[in-house]
């Protein structure tokens, strides 16, 4: 070997980002509104307000290219930002591949995900306008587990519905989040009407993502003091997650390389928007030909096999309706290993990029996933989200590709989380249980 390649490119305090980036202010065509459930009339802001704060509800519907970051969620992402971009050589390596292959990775959070990065400004902003208390649901418990972490750093209660089979089946987010001080419930609960009535109907329900956000709403609007948050597929939470883009875009240029294709995985689509609008704003304004790829899984095709339409984003229909991707919002996903990617539906702005051609979308079955994520962690050492792990299956083929084809091309994965809290998931592939369909022996 001549010279060995740089595998870091650490950011300077000087060189973070100050701002996040909304990406409504540049696409091509407006992205529909949401609409109100009642009338189909275009959502005004106090019908938010009950549940948001209203500079949240602001940055929802903001046409402002770029919002300034707090200095008091500076401070606090600077527990764990810049997050780092590794070049993967020995992954390059192993695949005896001529693509460079760069990964960002959002694992080093307190929660082990992208997740705060919008969970610290939701916290910060309500508890600037006097809440005292937020609701939320939790599937897996990543976003319950960060919104937790931030309400323990600004002082605010902190109330989770979590999806009833992840509360048995996942106990260490679980007392992440009771550490972190906030409080659980197994959802369906008996602290809402709409839980009471779904555990009569079926006393042994799993409970959904779309049935704990159910929950969580109408415990907003039964408590005074509360507001609710959301750590998905809305614009402010993408709109926060933007910091991941803009300094992978600084990051990459400290690498002296240009992405030529750019992998996310893709639930409720925040991460990957995080990761992808700034290099997408690079195409709108300078008609750059790098693809993005969002990466979701097989048996929860939102993007790949939804249809792009208004769906509410509950299972009670208690949400404005949004234009979307959608599987419809009584469907049921599979219990596949991936839990923070069973959700209904797609961010309408991630929607809409796939809709303007700005990017691409790619279905990804479990088993593959998790051989790639093996590959990967044999090869970098850190054990990856089963979520992000998408992604990485997809950066993989690519880089297959273009040993075949004897090219070099620059390859970015969002590595949006670690998969330390997931072994269960590992165990059940290592040990030849996992199947495709969801359903382990
Ligand atoms: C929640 C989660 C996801 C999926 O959510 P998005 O909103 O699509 O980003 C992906 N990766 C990890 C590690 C997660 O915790």
């Amino acid at each position: 070997m001549a010279s060995n390649p740089s595998i870091t490119f650490p950011l300077r305090e000087a060189e973070m980002p100050t701002h996040w980036y909304n990406l409504l202010a540049d696409f091509p065509e407006p992205l529909p509104p949401p609409l109100h459930p009642g009338t189909r009339e275009p959502v005004t802001p106090d019908l938010m307000m009950g549940l948001f704060p209203e500079s949240l509800v602001a940055q929802e519907m903001s046409a402002e290219r770029t919002i300034e970051i707090p200095a008091e969620v500076r401070e606090v992402y600077a527990l764990y930002r810049p997050t780092p971009l590794l070049r993967a050589v020995r992954l390059e390596r192993a695949l005896q591949t001529p693509a460079h292959i760069y990964y960002k990775y959002e694992g080093v959070s307190p929660a082990g995900s992208h997740k705060p990065n919008t969970a610290i400004p939701q916290a910060y902003y309500n508890k600037q306008t006097g809440t005292k208390r937020l609701a939320t649901e939790t599937g897996a418990g990543q976003w319950g587990s960060s919104l937790a972490f931030a309400c323990s750093v600004f002082g605010l209660e902190c109330n989770i519905y979590m999806v009833k089979v992840s509360y048995h089946q996942k106990p260490y987010r679980r007392l992440l989040m009771q550490t972190y001080g906030a409080t659980v419930h197994a959802s369906p609960s008996n602290q809402t009407e709409f839980g009471r009535r779904q555990l009569a109907e079926n006393p042994d329900s799993n409970g959904s993502l779309g049935l704990a956000i159910s929950e969580a709403i109408e415990d907003t609007m039964k408590h005074p003091g509360t507001k609710y948050a959301l750590g998905s597929v809305l614009n402010h939470v993408c709109l926060h997650q933007s910091i991941i883009g803009e300094e992978t875009i600084k990051q990459m240029a400290l690498a002296g390389e240009e992405p030529d294709v750019i992998f996310g995985c893709a639930g409720g689509g925040s991460n990957f928007a995080g990761l992808a609008f700034p290099f997408v704003r690079q195409k709108i304004k300078h008609g750059s030909k790098c693809r993005i790829v969002a990466v979701e899984p097989s048996s929860c095709p939102s993007l790949t096999q939804g249809e792009l339409r208004y769906d509410f984003g509950d299972m009670a229909e208690t949400t404005p309706l949004m234009m979307m991707h959608t599987l419809g919002h009584t469907f049921m996903p599979p219990s596949i290993h991936a839990g923070g990617l069973r959700y209904h539906g797609m961010a309408p702005m991630v929607s809409h990029c796939l809709k303007l051609g700005l990017i691409e979308a790619m279905a990804y079955p479990q088993m593959k996933v998790f051989q790639a994520a093996l590959q990967f962690a044999r090869a970098e050492g850190i054990v990856p989200a089963p979520e992000s792990s998408h992604a990485i299956a997809a950066a993989i083929d690519e880089a297959v590709k273009c040993r075949e084809e004897g090219r070099k091309r620059v390859i970015v994965i969002g590595l949006s989380g670690n998969g330390l809290l997931d072994l269960a998931a590992y165990d059940s592939f290592l040990s030849g249980h996992m199947h495709d369909t969801g359903k382990d022996d």
